[in-house]
């Protein structure tokens, strides 16, 4: 019995007509590996990096930084694992960084912005991660958060350009968060510059939206649901799908299965979830026809809400 199980989670997630979505697992560390894998993952969609810089009371170094790749690299054993630079600002404040203050912070010096602008962290880095690429033998892709243009884009494959050479390693996949609706407007510009998108659909939803994620208040109407958060997506992979890119959503509407739905109905390839999300996510999607899923995201744009968007979960399929 425990054996079937098993084996059924390792099953990959293709409709009854054949089309596949990948499903891969948001963890940060390399002893969460063997369970993301017990639960079906097929790689690491998202490892967020900001926990080897919340978790201590120092910036850790290059050769730290190394070994957490490194060692998630070994862990997912040939898999493909996705690394997103370091996303701090907004949220998630780190005393030792000394950060300044900001009115507004969602808005303001985050993620990649703030990557930019302090070159003594997106350096160290991005050393450790190519090292990390060029020595396990895994599959890393590497991939920077809260991007709004191209000229972003091109500053950052820049500098990872030089030191892939500088450290001598191969070259690896560069893809971006799509979390702002000005890149998911501009998704076949951006999609011109980079080798995959991951929607992040928990800041997508946030500033679609205009509803702080953290504010209670909000959180009833504060719905990755709403058909604007749905029509970006959609437009984020007409854009991709244009210059051939590989979309993922990493953001919580992945791990939902009526949302898992609506998303390879709208024709994401990929979705990155919590590792217990994922067999019911999996059981899900083998249930359904892309054509259902299709019909199911066509209708769903068409809604004027998020609650008649949460309705269609009676008939879908
Ligand atoms: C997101 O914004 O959806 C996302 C996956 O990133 P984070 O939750 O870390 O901001
Ligand atoms: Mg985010």
């Amino acid at each position: 019995k425990k054996a079937q199980e098993a084996e059924r989670r390792a099953l990959p997630a293709v409709t009854t007509d054949g089309k596949r979505t990948e499903i891969v697992a948001n963890i940060n560390q390399a002893h969460q590996a063997a369970f993301a894998i017990e639960q079906g993952a097929e790689g690491v969609g998202l490892m967020r990096t900001e926990f080897l810089f919340l978790e201590t009371r120092k910036t850790p170094d290059e050769d730290e930084q190394y070994e957490a790749y490194a060692a998630m690299l070994k862990a997912m054993d040939g898999r493909q694992v996705i690394v997103r630079a370091l996303d701090i600002g907004g949220d998630k404040q780190v005393p030792h960084l000394a950060l300044p203050q900001e009115a507004n912070p969602f808005l303001g010096v985050r993620g990649a912005r703030l990557l930019l602008r302090r070159p003594e962290l997106l350096l160290p880095q991005l050393r450790a991660l190519y090292r990390a690429a060029s020595s396990a033998a895994g599959k890393l892709a590497i991939m920077f958060p809260m991007i709004t243009s191209a000229a972003e884009i091109i500053r950052l494959r820049s500098i990872c350009e030089d030191i892939r050479k500088e450290v001598n390693a191969p070259e690896v996949p560069l893809g971006i968060m799509i979390e702002v609706p000005a890149a998911a407007l501009q998704a076949h510009v951006l999609a011109q510059h980079v080798d995959f998108f991951s929607v992040g659909t928990n800041d997508l939803t946030q500033y679609t939206l205009a509803m702080d994620r953290q504010n209670p208040d909000l959180a009833p109407e504060a719905d990755s649901l709403h058909p604007a958060v749905l029509r970006l997506i959609g437009f984020t992979v007409d854009g991709a799908k244009r210059y051939g890119r590989m979309v993922g959503v990493c953001g919580g509407l992945a791990g939902d299965p009526f949302g898992a739905s609506l998303l390879a109905g709208l024709g994401v390839d990929e979705l990155s979830m919590t590792p217990l999300e994922i067999p019911a996510v999996k059981d899900r999607l083998r249930r359904a026809s892309l054509a259902e899923l299709k019909g199911l995201a066509a209708r769903a744009l068409a809604c004027e809400s998020a609650a008649d968007v949460r309705a269609l979960e009676g008939v879908a399929p």
